[in-house]
């Protein structure tokens, strides 16, 4: 828009921000304010903090550290600071395998501490919503498993701010409830079809959840290799659970190392800590343990006994599921050890004058919202090279 093209952004929900939706727990209380989907802002999320800046919203310090969780129900109890030594220990052997050697394989051959590898494995099939032998041993060169006290944030008054802030600056050029069915190029045009009607476009972003784009009706189609290396992406299955808390605790962060999910409570932009309960599963085994499907009755039980310090009130609990979403269908994609080099230039690659963004675009950076937005600015950039 601001280089003066014309842009309509067509949106199937009715709210904009996608897997990114912010919410009070408790109506009418901002400082219940929960993030569903996409919570923390990491290190090295220039661009989401240059976004957000540029409307006037602030990144909140969390209080705690996203990288740092107390492990708990382990098969033998360990601690943080052991944790972080043995995953310390393991970089260079991890550094000297394959990308293709699984992180189940890699433990199995190389771990010397059974309690750490166990609290590693969750804590990689929590963080990428996958389990360990879907996983690259190369998780383990990540940041994220660099289990060192790395500041964390959330946007203050929720991440979906800075959506509907670039929302607002498009005005009406953004139409809610307009699910696309269809995208097809012929000759110098595309043709978009929204809810039966046919749009004409120059050109076209599609930034929509990796499982819906493989689904989506596009003309000509993916081109065989593109759609194989989407295939080799990884996806992840997640789910949240928020639970309003009696008293404010001081912030913390905790790891369920058998049931695999985490729990937290932090400082909001208010600098107090939120009487809330965080929660956050991933990979499909854990959720399956935790029987989402069934609601909320089996986690809040497990998080009962995990954390009898907090005054947790249940009967107010909210879970959030994605993959029942029917526009997300799951939780965030990310490379596996199936991923072989140039898959990121396989998947973002161009169909004429129909270009492809989102999270799974993002190389390093998928599964992000910081990767969801560089993809955005990529496909931009790409759209102006080609006009
Ligand atoms: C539970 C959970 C926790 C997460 N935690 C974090 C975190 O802590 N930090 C972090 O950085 N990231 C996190 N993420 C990941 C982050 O949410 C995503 O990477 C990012 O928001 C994806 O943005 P996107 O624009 O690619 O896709 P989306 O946000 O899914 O946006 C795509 C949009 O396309 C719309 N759409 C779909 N199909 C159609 C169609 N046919 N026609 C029109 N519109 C359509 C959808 O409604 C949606 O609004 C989390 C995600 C989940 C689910």
């Amino acid at each position: 828009m601001q280089l003066g093209y014309d842009v309509t952004v067509l949106e199937a929900r009715d709210r904009v921000g996608g897997r990114v939706w912010s919410q009070e727990l408790q109506p009418g209380r901002p400082d219940t304010v929960v993030e569903r989907g996409a919570e923390f802002v990491l290190e090295g999320y220039t661009v989401m903090r240059e976004i957000a800046q540029r409307f006037g919203l602030m990144a909140a310090p969390s209080g705690m550290s996203y990288y740092v969780r107390d492990p708990r129900n382990a098969s033998t109890p360990i601690t943080a600071e052991q944790v972080a030594a043995a995953a310390r220990d393991l970089r260079p052997a991890a550094e000297g395998v394959p990308r293709e050697t699984t992180l189940r394989a890699f433990l199995d051959e190389h771990g010397t501490n059974p309690a750490a590898d166990e609290v590693l494995a969750a804590r990689a099939a929590i963080s990428w919503a996958a389990s360990e032998d879907r996983l690259s041993a190369h998780v383990l060169l990540d940041s994220v498993a660099s289990l060192q006290p790395l500041p964390t944030a959330r946007m203050a008054g929720g991440n979906q701010g800075v959506a509907k802030a670039l929302a607002a600056h498009l005005g009406d050029r953004v139409r809610l409830r307009s699910p696309v069915s269809s995208v097809r190029s012929e000759g110098a045009a595309v043709d978009v079809t929204v809810d039966g009607d046919v749009l004409h476009a120059d050109r076209v972003v599609i930034a929509i959840p990796l499982p819906l784009l493989e689904r989506l009706a596009i003309e000509p189609g993916l081109p065989d290799a593109q759609r194989e290396a989407m295939a080799r992406l990884v996806r992840g299955h997640a789910a949240k659970l928020h639970v309003p808390l009696a008293e404010r605790p001081p912030t913390s962060a905790v790891i369920d190392v058998r049931h695999r999910f985490w729990t937290w409570t932090a400082t909001d932009g208010s600098g107090e800590v939120q009487p809330i309960a965080h929660c956050f599963s991933g990979s499909p085994g854990a959720l399956a343990g935790l029987m989402v499907t069934e609601g909320s009755s089996s986690w809040a039980e497990a998080l009962r006994a995990l954390r009898p310090d907090l005054d947790l009130m249940t009967d107010q609990a909210l879970l959030s599921t994605w993959d029942d979403d029917p526009w997300a269908t799951f939780a965030y994609s990310g490379p596996g050890a199936a991923t072989r080099p140039g898959d990121e230039e396989l998947i973002r690659a161009p169909l004429g004058r129909v270009h492809i963004a989102g999270e799974h675009t993002a190389g390093d950076w998928a599964g992000l919202m910081e990767g969801a937005l560089r993809s955005g600015i990529r496909a931009a950039d790409e759209v102006h090279a080609a006009v």
